[in-house]
């Protein structure tokens, strides 16, 4: 009788809300952003995410000396960590899928106007148009670990790194068994299964006019992407100018939107599409979706119109000031 009391208080130990896993957290600096991880499971598991930050950054980074990023610049060509070369490869593909909307080797124009450096300026024409010679995304090869470039061509994969190092945190995480988890890599979110109390995740989305949120989408196993203008901006003479580029232009993105926020199975995907989707603008985005299968997009005007596609159309939900703004909804029709 003792033996099946003990028995009984065990189980409803067990499902008390204490014996579910405590949330193990962290806040990292890297990538040129603030950093959050929380795992439903080992302490140990958010340190490694931690060491796998630090060593992705190592070798993304286009500024840091030493990297793969800036080994391929320098010379022209390297051999690079494989995981490098996958990534490469990944994002070539997602350049040619936007028509080279998306271009990894638009540097040389993000450079001169001073984004990556902090030295910000509007560059002339003549000059525009001498860098822009160079950006042709066609003219990189991937051979094993070996990257080539051709003369004078620059990488950056500013637009697909944190998308990317968020698919790799949860790769490590799903394999060692973790059934929840979020990774918040500043704007580009990851969720690792449902939240312990088995719900969906709810990720907001910033309101690109304000420090509040326009709305919340709840995810399972999802990535949850935004690029937004006023992610990095500089102003001169009244004017804003963002750290997206329209590689057919030279110059920062001025498409009508103000934000766009992809969710998809994979971050590398939706970090490249949300960049790009910010440079096509609502039409092209449209077109783009209707194409291609496994996304959903959540789209903000700089009139403050809100689209959102079918997909989400049940799990979207406006918060604040958008609570009463009609939510338009692209369907595949
Ligand atoms: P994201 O914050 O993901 O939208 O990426 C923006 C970053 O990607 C910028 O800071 C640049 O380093 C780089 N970038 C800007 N424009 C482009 C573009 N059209 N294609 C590829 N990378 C870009
Ligand atoms: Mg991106």
């Amino acid at each position: 009788m003792k033996r099946a009391a003990a028995v009984l208080l065990c189980l409803a130990l067990l499902l008390l809300p204490g014996c579910a896993p405590r949330a193990r957290t962290s806040t990292v600096y890297a990538m040129d952003t603030v950093m959050e991880l929380t795992a439903y499971g080992d302490r140990a598991l958010v340190d490694e995410a931690v060491t796998l930050i630090h060593d992705l950054e190592e070798h993304l980074s286009v500024t840091a000396a030493g990297s793969d990023i800036a080994r391929v610049n320098a010379e022209g060509h390297a051999d690079v960590d494989p995981g490098t070369a996958r990534l490469i490869s990944r994002a070539l593909d997602l350049c040619k899928l936007t028509d080279g909307v998306l271009d990894i080797t638009v540097y040389p124009v993000v450079r001169a106007w001073g984004f990556t450096t902090g030295k910000y300026r509007v560059p002339e024409e003549a000059e525009i148009g001498s860098l822009l010679e160079k950006v042709d995304y066609t003219a990189v090869t991937v051979h094993g670990e070996r990257v080539t470039l051709p003369q004078g061509a620059m990488l950056d994969l500013g637009a697909v790194a944190k998308g990317w190092t968020g698919d790799r945190i949860a790769s490590l995480w799903r394999e060692a068994g973790l059934k929840s988890g979020l990774v918040n890599l500043g704007g580009s979110v990851q969720a690792i299964g449902g939240k312990p109390d088995g719900g969906a995740w709810r990720v907001g989305i910033r309101d690109p006019f304000s420090e509040e949120v326009l709305g919340a989408v709840s995810v399972r196993d999802m990535a949850v992407v935004t690029s937004g203008g006023y992610q990095r901006y500089f102003e001169e003479n009244g004017v804003r100018y963002c750290h997206i580029i329209d590689p057919a232009a030279g110059r920062p993105a001025d498409s009508g939107l103000a934000s766009v926020t992809v969710i998809g199975p994979e971050g590398v995907v939706c970090d490249g599409l949300s960049t790009a989707v910010y440079v096509m603008g609502l039409e092209r985005a449209e077109k783009l979706w209707r194409e291609n299968q496994g996304f959903d997009l959540v789209l903000v005007t700089d009139s403050g119109e809100v689209f959102i596609t079918d997909g989400i159309e049940d799990s979207f939900t406006p918060m604040g000031d958008y609570e009463d703004t009609e939510i338009q909804v692209i369907r595949r029709g």
